[in-house]
């Protein structure tokens, strides 16, 4: 139970400015994607930009291209609440510390993984369910 794997002040600090980073760039193309998404559906205001084309093969795939570009999206709204809980986190003092088995997580793995609420092991049981890590 040594305290070596506290974070410092200055590592939280940067913990904090690259969730925000990361928060604000996919906020940035979850905007991006929906507007896109739902373009594709609506042609009611076509007449301005009407410079897409639209190919007969690609109506045969359209539904699937749009489930799969709002798959996406869900995807990273999931991370987008990662991040938000993981700076709650850091508000509150708790940030790097897992939350299933409440041991401190490894900084190699926050490194890589900064919203990341478990450590390596608990991830590991849960992707084994087939959630995401
Ligand atoms: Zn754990």
């Amino acid at each position: 139970m040594s305290s070596d794997s506290r974070l410092k002040d200055a590592e939280l600090q940067h913990f904090r400015k690259t969730l925000l980073l990361l928060h604000a760039r996919l906020r940035g193309d979850v905007v991006q994607m929906t507007d896109e998404a739902l373009n594709r559906g609506g042609e009611a205001g076509a007449g301005n930009l009407s410079s897409t084309p639209i190919h007969l093969a690609d109506l045969g795939s359209d539904n699937y291209d749009q489930e799969f570009t709002l798959g996406l999206i869900e995807n990273d709204q999931l991370t987008l609440d990662e991040i938000r809980a993981a700076l709650e986190r850091l508000e509150v003092g708790t940030f790097g510390r897992c939350d299933g088995c409440d041991k401190a997580i490894a900084k190699v793995r926050l490194q890589a993984l900064p919203y990341t609420k478990y450590c390596i092991e608990c991830a590991r049981l849960h992707e084994g369910r087939g959630a995401l890590g």
